[in-house]
């Protein structure tokens, strides 16, 4: 059962469930769920959008899935609509984490329940439960591997190394850049590391909507303003469309060719056309987080919200978002490369073997 587009920037599935649960479950049946959901232009977004349709499906729900493709006006606009269809609980992953305060006040007044979706909503007390992974784990994953793969525990440097973070208006950027700058800076401290074009703080380095062709920008200056006759050894990237734009503007300075290796470069998300670098020798890691398993704790959340019952939760801390503490469940990711990729995304399902030629 698939319709409805909703507006030319914006696709809006809307998927009906039959009602009863294959597992044999029927309760909570009759309810609707609105998600909205960042950008079909990233596969995880995608992958997920399908995960948590189904999983609210096999429940008994209706899913009404939107996608805001990364402008914040158009994805308040979508939530809007949704609550003015009457949805029963949203799900949402914000595009900017502080644009949403005055359409969930809206979603308040209507007794909507608000679950916050791999991304922390900031500044406002109508967010009921955050789902996501330890994002500060993402972080620290990333730096261990640049940490392990150059040798600097054994005390191999000076090397040279570039930082990129996620967008600014994104409440994961710092968790993942904090994550991995904790490891990271004792190495530049003692110098170690270095980071030629002196972009080390967190403001110099963001990429506005996780854009690649905006990273590679960046990339392609910072080797012409700094780089001359030195060499880049490792680049800290947060997620695999900017490691793939870096990439291209390291290949067009003759990295990867001739006597000039790629360095070491890190990512988030195991997307497709990531995980094929990484087999091909160019992208050297990516986080994978099973979208698979977010998607189904969202679902089971949204499911107990409205049976009332209490969510499970596993969140040894609480997640502030300015206004309230909001109670969260985290998932743990796992760090991939071409040495265990077979294992983790084939044997564990999420490729096949064939996809991955
Ligand atoms: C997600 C990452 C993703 C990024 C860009 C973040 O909020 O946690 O998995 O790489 O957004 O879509």
């Amino acid at each position: 059962a698939l319709a409805s587009l909703a507006g030319a920037a914006s696709l809006a599935l809307t998927l009906s469930a039959c009602g009863q649960n294959s597992e044999g479950s029927s309760e909570g049946g009759g309810g609707t769920i609105g998600i909205a959901l960042p950008t079909q232009g990233s596969e995880r977004w995608v992958t997920e959008g399908k995960s948590v349709v189904k999983d609210l499906q096999t429940k008994g729900y209706e899913a009404k899935l939107v996608y805001g493709e990364d402008d914040p006006k158009n994805q308040v606009s979508q939530i809007q609509d949704l609550i003015k269809q009457g949805v029963d609980a949203l799900i949402i992953a914000a595009i900017d984490n502080k644009s949403l305060n005055g359409v969930l006040q809206q979603a308040a007044d209507a007794q909507i329940p608000v679950i916050s979706y791999d991304r922390l909503i900031l500044g406002t007390k109508n967010v009921d439960y955050y789902v996501s992974f330890d994002n500060e784990q993402v972080g620290r994953l990333q730096a261990r591997y640049i940490i392990d793969k150059l040798g600097l525990e054994d005390g191999k440097g000076p090397f040279n190394i570039e930082l990129f973070a996620g967008s600014p208006d994104d409440n994961n950027t710092k968790y993942f850049f904090d994550g991995a700058m904790a490891l990271l800076q004792p190495y530049l401290d003692s110098k170690q590391l270095v980071v030629q074009s002196g972009q080390t703080k967190l403001t110099q380095v963001t990429t506005l909507r996780w854009d690649g062709p905006t990273a590679q920008k960046r990339m392609n200056d910072i080797l012409a303003e700094t780089y001359g006759s030195k060499e880049v050894d490792a680049v800290l990237s947060p997620y695999d469309g900017i490691s793939l734009g870096v990439l291209s503007a390291l290949k067009a300075d003759g990295y990867g060719s001739g006597s000039k290796p790629l360095p070491i470069i890190t990512g988030q998300d195991a997307e497709l056309p990531s995980v094929k670098s990484i087999i091909a020798g160019e992208q050297s890691q990516t986080i994978y987080k099973d979208v698979r398993e977010l998607a189904e704790v969202a679902a089971d959340m949204a499911e107990d919200i409205l049976n009332d019952r209490t969510p499970r939760l596993n969140n040894r801390r609480a997640y502030n978002n300015g206004v309230k503490s909001v109670p969260a469940y985290l998932l743990q990711p796992t760090s991939v490369d071409k040495t265990n990729y077979d294992l983790v995304l084939v044997a564990g399902g999420y490729y096949t073997a064939a996809e991955l030629k």
